[in-house]
């Protein structure tokens, strides 16, 4: 079993590049070229240098103990909380601005949920000196306003996407428009793992950096490299991606993803794709996504921006189809609770979508020498209106 893309960019049976013609040039240049190009000396000095002196990685690996003692395990945060821009996003968006500078592109656009992914873009857009358009549901950029703020301060326009359910789907759907009518001069940053080939695979590299660095930093505090538990979060998948990109072939590491669930899965508002959903074709990928049986994509629900989302990266349907990944899913609530408590007992308050990771801590069960590490994806800056909507001690 091979849990990697093959020549044509499949996980398996999920992936692939389908696409309209008029970005077959685009594409087939980036599928030819990005390894290449990515994984040359040069490129990867610029892009080292990046994450250490701009992004201040590597990012922590950080033992929890007050968790820990609550749940009965040794629980480890991948901090990526603590990036430049507050996400694992920026790891993506770096990597990307250095690809479409190579390949001769002047102009950047891309799609966001949560803001965090518009914010990454228009940050290393500034950075680098290139114009950047930032497509973003109508809902998202109300109940993400601070990112929208920081966006247009970086000198990004942000443009409302006032289709559908107004949200991430509706977003990437403008996104892939835009990039019909501009092939020429404009590279498209994806924000996860998600796309035609060579989207899913270019990204996951990108954010391999979280789990390279967990190894050594999991061996010098545990003295093995290897955890028992890794957990995350899942929207398209990027965070997850990788967290687990550098253990994939490593049995021993259970792997253990959460979906939004959003008022239940049963509710008809929810985001859990992988158990809701069906094999189709969403964004140019093969994928697991929500949709009627002909073929209408369903309109997602959750209370976070970021995993309000229809499908699936093709790599964690793979993974999930193949049993190698166990899949969770935490409703609005849980995921409220579980912040709260991480932020009342460490004293780190995260991203909504990170919350969902935590959620999954009270339906597992653990031994108490398991190694548990969970990938913080992102602080919860941007959600602090939503916080404190719903937190009695608050109001
Ligand atoms: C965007 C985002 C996610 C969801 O996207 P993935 O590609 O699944 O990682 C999760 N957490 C945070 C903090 C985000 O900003």
């Amino acid at each position: 079993m091979t849990y990697n893309i093959n020549t044509k960019g499949f996980y398996g049976q999920f992936g692939g590049a389908f696409i309209p013609e008029m970005l077959h040039s685009n594409i087939e240049r980036l599928q030819k070229n990005y390894r290449e190009i990515t994984g040359s000396p040069a490129f990867k000095a610029e892009f080292d240098n990046l994450m250490r002196d701009y992004v201040g990685r590597p990012s922590p690996l950080y033992f929890a103990p007050n968790l820990s003692k609550l749940y009965g395990a040794q629980i480890y945060l991948k901090r990526e909380d603590l990036n430049h821009t507050g996400s694992h996003k920026i790891n993506n968006t770096i990597g990307q601005i250095l690809l479409a500078k190579h390949i001769g592109k002047t102009r950047i656009i891309a799609e966001t949920g949560a803001g965090q992914h518009g914010v990454a873009t228009a940050t290393v857009c500034a950075l680098m000196g290139i114009e950047c358009l930032v497509y973003m549901g109508a809902t998202d950029i109300k109940r993400q306003a601070p990112n929208v703020s920081r966006m247009k301060m970086l000198g990004a326009k942000v443009i409302p996407a006032t289709s559908g359910s107004q949200t991430l789907k509706d977003a990437t759907n403008e996104a892939i428009r835009d990039w019909i009518n501009n092939p020429v001069d404009t590279h498209y940053i994806i924000g996860s793992v998600v796309g035609p080939h060579p989207y899913p695979d270019m990204v996951a590299r990108f954010q391999s950096v979280i789990s390279e660095e967990m190894k050594w930093q999991l061996k010098a505090q545990t003295g093995n490299e290897n955890p028992d538990y890794i957990l995350a979060c899942v929207g398209g998948g990027s965070n997850a991606a990788g967290a687990i990109y550098h253990y994939i072939d490593e049995p021993s590491v259970k792997i253990a993803l959460t979906e939004a669930a959003g008022k239940g899965i049963d509710s008809g508002h929810s985001a859990a794709t992988s158990v809701l959903g069906s094999v189709g074709i969403i964004h140019g990928s093969k994928t697991m996504l929500m949709q009627t049986p002909d073929g209408q994509i369903v309109e997602p629900y959750s209370i976070s921006a970021g995993l309000d989302y229809p499908g699936i990266g093709p790599m964690h349907a793979h993974l999930i189809e193949s049993g190698r990944a166990q899949v969770y899913s935490a409703t609005d609530t849980e995921a409220l609770d579980a912040a709260f408590e991480l932020s009342r007992i460490e004293g780190i308050i995260p991203a909504l979508e990170t919350a969902h990771g935590f959620a999954v801590l009270k339906k597992m069960t653990f031994k108490p020498d398991d190694v548990v590490v969970i990938n913080l994806s992102g602080r919860g800056d941007k959600d602090l209106a939503t916080y404190i909507q719903h937190d009695p001690n608050v109001q």
